[in-house]
């Protein structure tokens, strides 16, 4: 359930039952199965097409088991190079724009290197004067803005938004629904766009970054499948200096800690932080060695694997058993 701020928003809903009975169709085929993340995404990809949120959490438990035992942490077996501090960035709720303001103000004051301000459903004069006001805190310290449509605008809102904004150094991301609306407004906008939610595999980032359709990408570890295509999506984008997130999709300590661990991969000019849910969620599974924000940066866990241990009984009875 997305917090009060957060309703209404055009964000992505993963339907939990349709997660587990994908991992029910997989769990027999896996008994056994090596876990290395190449045979691993061979081995789900034979037993079921697509479902890519399910075969995430099989793949970060994978690299979770395989790091434990190797005595190494996620991030060296995504390559290394890894940062001691992640940047993150705070995702500030559709709201008045004073209130948005006066919350801007407040993570730029505790350290936060990048805001993405949520956007649209809304008349698109109130949208411009929520940024402007948000702009008016941000200017000159050095912190980043993202304008996060949500898919919720159209094609002659945007427009509209880009060029009365047009002094303001944002990045539209996922302005529209499609594809097709952001390639109407790429030659007419003032403004970066990165793609969201239509970044919906390997395969999209790939035609979107090739095509030039985007200058960026905000992406989920879970929409993408996991670790192993972040990495390969996190190394296009190297490749095509492309600067991207490295993102939870409203999860615990498990997916936090795996966005963490890849994000302190990204190589740092292109790196637009791990986003998590901790701040707006209650509690840790991991009680004393969970995932936290300090000054707008995370630190990556020391520990083998993902670094966090979680605490079973917090998670009640298994739903399933295979
Ligand atoms: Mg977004």
């Amino acid at each position: 359930m997305l917090p009060a701020a957060f309703a209404g928003q055009r964000a992505e809903h993963v339907a939990v039952e349709r997660v587990r009975a994908a991992l029910a169709q997989l769990a027999p085929g896996l008994i056994g199965a090596e876990p290395w993340p190449v045979a691993l995404h061979r081995t789900m990809d034979g037993l079921l097409t697509g479902h890519h949120y399910a075969k995430a959490a099989v793949d970060i438990a994978a690299h979770d088991l395989i790091g434990k035992r190797l005595g190494v942490r996620v991030a060296e077996l995504l390559g290394g190079g890894a940062v001691a501090r992640v940047p993150t960035y705070y995702s500030a709720g559709v709201g008045d724009p004073d209130e948005v303001a006066r919350i801007a103000a407040e993570r730029v004051a505790e350290g936060y290197p990048r805001l993405q301000v949520k956007l649209g459903g809304r008349p698109v004069e109130v949208d411009v004067e929520a940024v402007r006001k948000v702009w008016e805190v941000v200017r000159g310290t050095g912190v980043r803005l993202a304008a996060d449509g949500n898919r919720g605008w159209n094609t002659r809102d945007v427009l509209r938004l880009s060029r009365e904004c047009a002094d303001v150094p944002l990045v539209l991301e996922q302005p529209c629904d499609t594809v097709e609306e952001l390639a109407r407004i790429r030659p007419q906008v003032q403004h970066p766009i990165y793609l969201d939610e239509s970044g919906v595999s390997l395969n999209a980032a790939i035609s979107a970054a090739g095509t030039g359709l985007v200058d960026g990408f905000g992406m989920k570890v879970t929409r993408i499948g996991g670790l192993a295509p972040m990495r390969a999506f996190r190394d296009l984008c190297a490749a095509r200096h492309l600067p991207h997130s490295s993102d939870d999709a409203w999860g615990g300590d498990v997916i936090a800690a795996a966005c963490v661990q890849l994000g302190a991969t990204v190589r740092p000019d292109l790196n637009e932080g791990a986003w998590i849910a901790a701040p707006h969620i209650d509690g840790h599974y991991d009680p004393a060695g969970g995932i936290r924000i300090d000054d707008g940066h995370i630190a990556l866990p020391e520990g083998p694997g993902l670094g966090v241990t979680p605490d079973r009984d917090l998670f009640g009875d298994p739903v399933a058993s295979f």
